[in-house]
């Protein structure tokens, strides 16, 4: 009778262990640890959260020529704009470009404090620039239209430009080596609206489907929220599985 509890017993753990073996792993945070996040050697990302709708705007900047780039400079208050040239200044950075990934104004408004201030281009896409007209005397016009495939090089780093429609028509990503700030096209866990002026769904499944071809190592710093992987929005956000 013992033998059979044991034996009875046996079954049980071995039906346990298979049950946690095929068991879907626990969905993982959406906010990667830093070890996954760690940059090329000679490129230092700085992350500031600015604005209303929490945009993150990034310094990308080359530790080898300290040359850098201000990615989407969404500021509401003067502070938010003080921080980013007190980092820029601390590590002694010379700005090469000012860069919209789109045309909204959380990703512009702090455009023309940093130009005054570095005297550097506003680069934004042909589609968009318009988006820098009329929107008030603080707004600078674009200085570069940006354009598919188009090379930015900060010192000895390059990144490329891919044309990612869908948020709006002139929305862009910027691909380097393992890594892409994906703009409000690509979240963590999710997509931007297509329901603003210039939006279309199909331009939207178009450049997701450009963005998921990227490796899946790929690190992606979107224009809003928390960090992610190629990989990790192909396994859990729920809007690449419609492409
Ligand atoms: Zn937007
Ligand atoms: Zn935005």
């Amino acid at each position: 009778m013992y033998w059979l509890f044991v034996w009875h017993l046996r079954l049980l753990l071995k039906a346990s262990c298979t049950f946690f073996l095929v068991f879907p792993e626990p969905r993982q945070t959406l906010y990667l640890p830093w070890a996954t996040l760690k940059p090329l050697s000679s490129m230092q990302i700085q992350t500031f959260n600015v604005g209303m709708l929490s945009t993150n705007c990034y310094v990308v900047s080359c530790s080898e020529t300290k040359e850098a780039i201000i990615i989407d400079p969404g500021f509401d208050a003067s502070y938010e704009a003080e921080q980013v040239i007190r980092y820029v200044d601390e590590n002694a950075l010379k700005v090469k470009f000012i860069v919209n990934t789109h045309g909204h104004a959380d990703h512009i408004s702090g455009d023309e404090v940093l130009k005054r201030k570095y005297s550097a281009p506003i680069c934004i896409h042909a589609y968009d620039a318009p988006c820098l007209e009329g929107l008030g005397e603080n707004i600078s016009p674009a200085n570069v239209l940006l354009e598919d495939e188009r090379l930015l090089k900060i010192g000895q780093i390059t990144l490329k430009v891919m044309h990612t429609p869908g948020h709006t028509l002139g929305g862009i990503s910027l691909v380097g080596e393992k890594l892409v700030f994906s703009g409000d096209t690509l979240f963590a866990g999710g997509i931007g609206r297509t329901d603003f002026a210039g939006g279309s769904d199909r331009d939207m499944r178009r450049s997701l489907q450009k963005l998921v071809s990227l490796p899946d190592n790929c690190v992606v710093y979107p224009g809003h929220g928390g960090f992610s992987t190629i990989s990790e929005e192909k396994r859990v956000n729920p809007f690449l599985r419609w492409l």
